[in-house]
């Protein structure tokens, strides 16, 4: 396919033959020709149309061909087309004025056909040139998006236009949260995937007349014109959403990625510069980071005590995101040493020992299912192999009871999601995990422990948890469950339990994922479990 731009080239020239010889000439080089038979016309066309090399006579009445060429080469507009003379003065003097004046060649009349068209294409292959290394100089490498040079010639551009014309322009600046942290644990070249894909994401999610750059490392600006305040902030806010939803990868492991978003709107009055308006999308931006992250923030909506706390803390960035990803190493580990010693005490349990990872599966199933964000799916993910930590200090003689429970017994075994939350509390570091565990018996219609909480108030993490973990409890084979479900009787229970014991938009979605997986779920199934005698 031939893309190649169809190349538009102005005459400007008095004789009616000129026009037609010249006109006649370009069509046949595959060009456009457009015409003027004086300077004014010729101006005029030069600014609608934009072309891309303007022929110019210089014998012409009224305003001559050099006056016409300085007007055009003083407007910011046309000054950069180029312009070549075309005149029957051939004197040196004459071509040395022309050139002075800023043409690019200068062809004396009458001209040879030849000559004149390989003049033209030298000077439209020195566009063409110039265009591919704008292109380049524009671009940011890594994203293919504009680089920050190119985004601040746009914002001035945008803001000169306001200023004229009136209308607002919003600038929002996008940081990716802890994004050393993914570096740290995966290297530069997965960082630079999800830098990619970053800002993939941004540029298919804006509108047309919007501009996404690359503004710095992991910093991302898009420049909406014409978008008042409260636009802006709602369309910064979705894509922030975007961004928290969007199922990411780093080496085939799922992470979380979210960002945290600052704007500033301009309004044709109220910044002085590009930079003023930067610098408050980027202060906006800095109390997003200080507010806990993933959140968005309007310069406007600043209060006078983060303002404060920015001069205070210079360092404050730098220590919070170590501090961050000590956190975060500590988790994982805290995680995986809790996980084992658990396992190792279940043991005795076998049942207990695959539940944990049964229902984390399912419930990760569910909340992608319902796109909840990833960092709830982290934290359902822990809680699932965590959930169950409580019933380890239970004595064996009532938690494997096969005689039906008394009243202080069941008791006993109703606090367990308590025990669980309770053994991992001074840990300190699985404060919302804790919440989910502690409310995963709760049931949407408020007869559930160990709170009676009742629908939405009940955390959606433990309302999903609910909703694994009993469909596992129902398909494994062990010795407090005598009526052992199959997996479709074990789902239509839990549908008809919609509404009274789970959520109902839980069910539905678990309902939908067990669908797509019937051929490999119940993970139980295969196991069987000895029942002591
Ligand atoms: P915060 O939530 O405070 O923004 O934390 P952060 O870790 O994202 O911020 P910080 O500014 O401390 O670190 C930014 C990191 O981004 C450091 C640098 O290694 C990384 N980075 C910058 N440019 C690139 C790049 O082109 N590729 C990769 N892979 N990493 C980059
Ligand atoms: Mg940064
Ligand atoms: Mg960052």
């Amino acid at each position: 396919m031939n893309t190649k731009k169809q190349r538009k080239i102005l005459v400007i020239d008095d004789s009616q033959a000129n026009l037609v010889l010249l006109k006649a000439h370009l069509s046949s080089m595959g060009l456009v020709p457009l015409l003027a038979e004086n300077a004014a016309d010729g101006i005029k066309i030069a600014l609608e149309q934009q072309p891309d090399v303007i022929l110019l006579d210089v014998m012409m009445p009224e305003v001559d061909g050099f006056e016409t060429c300085r007007r055009l080469k003083t407007d910011v507009r046309t000054a950069s087309i180029p312009v070549i003379f075309v005149s029957a003065k051939d004197q040196s003097e004459d071509k040395i004025s022309g050139l002075k004046l800023g043409a690019i060649d200068y062809v004396t009349k009458p001209f040879n056909r030849g000559e004149l068209q390989a003049r033209i294409s030298i000077v439209l292959q020195m566009i063409e040139l110039q265009e591919r290394l704008l292109l380049l100089a524009n671009t940011d490498e890594l994203t293919g998006l504009a680089n920050r040079r190119h985004f601040f010639e746009i914002l001035e551009r945008e803001m000169l236009q306001a200023k004229l014309r009136g209308g607002s322009i919003a600038v929002m600046m996008f940081d990716i949260d802890h994004f050393k942290n993914i570096n740290d644990a995966f290297g530069h070249l997965i960082g630079d995937q999800i830098l990619q894909q970053f800002g993939k994401i941004l540029k298919e999610n804006i509108y047309p007349l919007d501009m996404a750059a690359r503004y710095g490392g992991e910093e991302f600006i898009v420049v909406m014109p014409g978008m008042p305040v409260e636009i802006a902030a709602q369309r910064a806010d979705k894509l922030r959403l975007i961004i928290d939803k969007y199922r990411w990868e780093a080496a085939g492991e799922s992470v979380s990625v979210t960002c945290s978003v600052g704007i500033s709107v301009f309004d044709g009055t109220n910044a002085a510069d590009s930079y003023e308006i930067i610098r408050k999308a980027d202060d906006a931006l800095y109390t997003a980071k200080y507010r806990g992250r993933n959140c968005t923030v309007l310069y406007d909506q600043i209060n006078p005590d983060e303002q404060l706390q920015k001069h205070q803390n210079e360092d404050f960035r730098e220590l919070q995101a170590k501090i961050s990803m000590l956190a975060q190493q500590i988790k994982a580990q805290t995680l995986g040493t809790i996980t084992a010693f658990a396992k190792a005490i279940a043991a005795k349990d076998a049942y207990l020992v695959d539940h944990a990872e049964n229902v984390k599966t399912y419930a990760t199933a569910i909340a992608r299912q319902m796109a909840v964000s990833q960092a709830l799916t982290e934290q359902l993910q822990t809680a699932a192999m965590l959930h169950d930590l409580g019933k380890i200090v239970i004595p064996n003689d009532i938690l494997h009871k096969q005689a039906p429970l008394t009243d202080d017994e069941r008791r006993i075994i109703e606090r367990h999601p308590v025990l669980s939350a309770e053994i991992l509390a001074p840990i300190g570091l699985f404060s919302q995990e804790i919440v989910i565990i502690r409310h995963h018996h709760e049931n949407f219609d408020g007869t559930g422990y160990p709170n009676g909480l009742v629908g939405r108030n009940i955390p959606i993490g433990s309302r999903i948890l609910a909703v694994a973990n009993c469909f596992d409890a129902m398909t494994s084979e062990h010795w407090c469950i005598h009526n052992l479900k199959s997996a479709d009787e074990a789902v239509d229970e839990i549908v008809s339990l919609a509404g009274a014991q789970f959520d109902p938009e839980v069910a539905k979605a678990f309902r939908s994922v067990y669908a797509e997986n019937c051929d490999a779920w119940p993970l139980s199934q295969k196991k069987k479990v000895e029942c002591p005698v």
